[in-house]
């Protein structure tokens, strides 16, 4: 598992079509280098959930952490076994659950090929600030903050989903009926659940519910991280339950040496942002 680069998920994305027939993969776009932006569909019912990860180059664990629970998820569903409780058949009927495991392939490929501290993408876009969610005023906090252009962080774009990799999530999620969306980054142990009061009622129990499986803080975003992200522009679109859950404590790229712990709470807490 170590150094999950884009090669590495083709692989594993091999692996588990061959071992899991059922699995559907899809090229959902291309990044600015070419790769592409995978989709994994489990499950054949109407409740469509989206998770994606690896928006952030130095966050790559979050796409081995994501292929993991699909293995475990297909694996309890070929054996019928019930997963942390829960029956994968039943879920693998009333769900259709998407995952986009590495929206950010260039980041990723920057930070473990070329060993760079970089989150952005590979023309210095901040792809959770790219997302059409009050992107105007994440633009003027970050020309407060002196951030003007492409750098390895943080800088929104020229326009609101001006990257091909932003608009491969925009695009499927259009042409889908979504009705939950989980993006995942790291760290924190943490939950964000809101974006200014948009959500619906529901979002809280179902932050609440996560925290409690998990031992994770619910919490409201501040100043510069609470602008043009993914779960932002999916809640203010479209008013369903949308999550960014920062998984691991430490410091980016968390250790891989830490991907069973961290698993072991994040697989609950997606456990009940499906099925909740
Ligand atoms: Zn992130």
């Amino acid at each position: 598992m170590l150094n999950f680069d884009y090669k590495k998920l083709c692989d594993e994305i091999n692996d588990l079509k061959n071992m899991y027939p059922f699995l559907e993969v899809t090229c959902e776009g291309k990044s600015i280098n070419n790769r592409c932006i995978f989709c994994i569909t489990f499950g054949n019912g109407d409740k469509e959930v989206l998770i994606n990860g690896a928006h952030h180059g130095l966050e790559w664990i979050t796409s081995p952490l994501l292929t993991q629970f699909l293995r475990d998820c297909c694996d309890s569903y070929t054996q019928g076994k019930r997963y942390k409780g829960y029956d994968m058949r039943e879920i693998y009927n009333n769900i259709k659950l998407y995952i986009m495991p590495m929206i950010n392939p260039d980041g990723v490929d920057i930070v473990i090929n070329q060993g760079k501290r970089w989150q952005a993408n590979a023309r210095g876009v901040d792809l959770n600030h790219n997302y059409n969610a009050r992107w105007d005023l994440a633009q003027k906090l970050e020309r407060e903050n002196g951030i003007v252009g492409p750098r390895w962080s943080r800088y929104g774009g020229p326009a609101p989903e001006s990257e091909p990799e932003t608009r491969a999530v925009t695009d499927f999620v259009r042409q889908h009926n979504i009705q939950r969306l989980i993006a995942l980054h790291t760290q924190g142990e943490e939950i964000y659940y809101s974006f200014e009061g948009l959500e619906p009622p529901q979002s809280l129990s179902i932050a609440l519910q996560m925290a409690a499986k998990s031992g994770y803080t619910v919490s409201r975003p501040e100043s510069l991280a609470s602008y043009g992200g993914c779960k932002d522009w999916f809640i203010s679109e479209y008013r369903r339950p949308g999550f960014t859950i920062e998984a691991g404590r430490g410091t980016n790229p968390l250790p891989i040496e830490m991907f069973d712990e961290i698993y072991q709470k994040l697989s609950a807490i997606l456990l009940v942002g499906i099925d909740m």
